[in-house]
């Protein structure tokens, strides 16, 4: 896949002077980040000092910069306009957490924020940035931000489900928590903003839906009726918003609220109907099993059989997680059994790996095939998640 267009807006704007709340100084780098109040900005939510602190001695710090979800564009944005920001926060955490090594993990197709990386590191101190920091290259696949396939992909150490970065030794910090762990520690600032993505159909903007929108520090609390009024985008009854990106979003309306984890509102088409049987795969990486009832019902379809991915486990939590995120099985025994069931079509939320895998088969077995992001991907004007569809638009 090629790098996607963006464009990128101040919140401030959007909303008039956004003032931000200083915290008390003190000489503890890592209280002053407890202080800010900052928690992993990627999605996950866990107050970041209690992460560092849980990492000290850990031997690598790698900053995921994958950009998780396809249309999510902040992140790399961010690299390409503040990299210097962000690679300072990352050496602050660095020597918090003792780490021997500092890694920017990235996709190769990312060629403006790794000119930007290179350029900065090259001009780097050696005191407010590390300049010994590495840059790892990660595959093009999405989802991309699970931190155990960071970890595999860039240390080539695959842990079991249910064990947290520390077994490797690793922490694993989200690049926007990085910028913000700067702002935190060298300018007082307390987190209560967010950077999202806004894309899909966004006529109105003055921008087409091959453009993403990354609104810089949306105050946090915004409604996405506030975010899309000021950008002049309207949504219609049938269009849908999805809360994050495609995969591992959930389904949102205008009065949803931007939170501390919130990545993007999207704006896509309504599902398409296809009234026929149909079986689903449930997967760790995608829309949950509720979000797949719901695209179902949507379609008019009659739900005729659920399976789950080959690789996805359940913890302990009753959380779903992949064995070996990105990299499929084979769904061969999944999408026979759904078709015995008396399915005629299946809709999967897959990672593009497993995604291509079942394209293999079923339109071979005469199964029409959905994705639970086709209605944010036709909206974002991307191809669907699936190298072979030609049964299939
Ligand atoms: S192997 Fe299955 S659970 Fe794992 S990332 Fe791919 S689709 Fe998701």
């Amino acid at each position: 896949m090629v790098a996607r267009k963006h464009h990128i807006i101040q919140a401030s704007t959007l909303f008039g002077d956004i003032p931000s709340t200083d915290i008390a100084p003190c000489d503890d780098p890592l209280e002053m980040i407890e202080r800010s109040g900052l928690v992993g900005l990627g999605g996950g939510g866990f107050p970041t000092a209690k992460k560092l602190a849980y990492g000290k001695g850990c031997d690598v710090v790698i900053a995921n910069a994958a950009e998780c979800e396809p249309l999510l564009e902040h992140n790399i944005a961010r690299l390409e306009t503040d990299s210097a920001t962000i690679l300072s926060g990352l050496t602050i955490v660095k020597r918090i957490i003792g780490a021997r090594r500092a890694i920017v993990a990235i996709k190769q197709k990312h060629v403006a924020a790794i000119q930007a990386l290179r350029h900065t590191l090259a001009d780097a101190d050696g005191v407010t940035i590390d300049s010994q920091i590495e840059i790892a290259f990660l595959k093009d696949r999405y989802p991309a931000g699970d931190e155990r396939a960071i970890i595999r992909d860039v240390l080539g150490t695959l842990l079991p489900p249910d064990a947290i970065p520390s077994a490797a030794g690793a922490v694993v910090m989200n690049v926007e928590s990085l910028m913000r762990v700067n702002r935190a520690v060298i300018h007082r600032q307390a987190c209560t903003t967010k950077d999202i993505t806004v894309a899909g159909h966004i006529e109105g903007s003055g921008f087409d839906n091959t453009t993403s929108l990354v609104i810089y520090d949306v105050p946090v609390g915004k409604t996405v009726r506030e975010v899309l009024d000021a950008l002049g985008v309207h949504v219609s009854a049938d269009q849908q918003i999805i809360i994050g990106g495609p995969y591992m979003g959930s389904l949102g309306t205008l009065d949803s609220v931007i939170g501390a984890t919130c990545g993007g509102i999207i704006i896509g088409d309504s599902e398409l109907a296809d009234s026929g049987a149909m079986g689903i795969i449930v997967c760790a990486c995608g829309a949950s099993e509720e979000r797949l009832r719901a695209i179902a019902k949507a379609k008019g379809a009659e739900l005729v059989g659920i399976r789950l991915c080959k690789n996805a486990c359940r913890l302990a939590n009753g959380r779903l997680k992949c064995r070996n995120p990105g990299i499929c099985p084979g769904q061969a025994q999944n999408v026979i059994a759904l078709k015995k069931e008396g399915a005629q079509s299946i809709l999967i939320s897959h990672c593009t790996d497993c995604s291509n895998t079942v394209m293999q088969i079923a339109p071979r077995l005469g199964l029409r095939v959905h994705h639970a992001t086709d209605a944010f991907m036709r909206a974002g004007g991307e191809p669907l998640i699936r190298a072979f569809r030609a049964t299939n638009r």
